[in-house]
């Protein structure tokens, strides 16, 4: 469970998150959704801890992982991260990236390796480097990649932008359900109220800095909180 509290953040002054509140549950999909500069990635990356806040509170699973005085460091917060650019080592061939950070004995971790593979449909792949690869295959082991380890909770910045229309929402569903299957709290970036409509079990439309209106993505769909959030919607039918 992912909780976030009164987080804020500032540039040269210049609030760009402002007391954002918010909790994701294990197996569940929140969406962070707004405008372009509203805050959305500032908000990922203060939970992946590669920004620090100016004040609020970051717990995972109970126990607090940062405040402004206590911080965990990234790599030590088992906080899967998902991202448009996400690079693979260009040394190692597409089962090796996939396979790194894993634990377990060989067999295992070649047996996780291909199911994933198999899942993103990049098994015949497994040898190859990825320079061998077009941006949107590297982008589909990045994804295997990144729901190796299982974490307990997933970061996601518009991580399925790259990939073309055809593949998106095969991948887009199969990365959702896997990450359900492994009751991981998934924290879900867009600035697409039609991606969030699909794909939240809840929806905090962001707006400035701040989360302006919270709950179940039919609820917003159907009492947006005022005229901007219903332009922002206007455009699903
Ligand atoms: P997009 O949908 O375009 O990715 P976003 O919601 O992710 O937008 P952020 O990247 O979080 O927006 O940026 C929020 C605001 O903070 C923007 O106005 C941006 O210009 C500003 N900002 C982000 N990073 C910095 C930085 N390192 N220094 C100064 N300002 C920054
Ligand atoms: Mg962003």
């Amino acid at each position: 469970r992912l909780e976030i509290r009164n987080l804020t953040r500032r540039y040269d002054g210049r609030v760009v998150v402002e007391d954002v509140s918010l909790a994701v549950q294990p197996g569940q999909v929140t969406c962070l959704l707004g405008p372009s500069g509203c805050g959305k990635s500032t908000t990922l990356r203060m939970i992946a801890g590669v920004e620090m806040q100016d004040s609020g509170e970051i717990w995972v699973d109970g126990k607090l992982i940062c405040d402004t005085v206590f911080r965990i460091p990234p790599e030590r917060r088992h906080i899967g991260l998902m991202f448009q650019d996400f690079a693979l080592f260009p040394h190692l061939r597409v089962g090796e990236n996939v396979a790194f950070g894993l634990e377990g004995d060989k067999v295992e971790k070649g047996k996780r390796v291909e199911t994933l593979l198999a899942r993103v449909g990049m098994q015949s792949y497994v040898d190859a480097y990825p320079h061998e690869l077009s941006g949107g295959e590297q982008q589909r082991v990045a994804l295997a990649r990144a729901l190796a380890p299982r974490p307990r909770i997933m970061l996601m910045d518009e991580p399925f932008s790259g990939l073309d229309n055809r593949l998106r929402d095969g991948i887009r569903d199969e990365t959702l359900e896997i990450l359900r299957e492994q009751d991981t709290a998934v924290l879900l970036v867009t600035h697409e109220p039609e991606e969030a409509m699909r794909m939240a079990d809840e929806i905090a439309l962001m707006r400035g800095g701040r989360i302006v209106q919270q709950g179940a993505p039919y609820n917003i769909y159907n009492a947006p909180m005022d005229r901007d959030a219903v332009s922002f919607f206007s455009d699903i039918n």
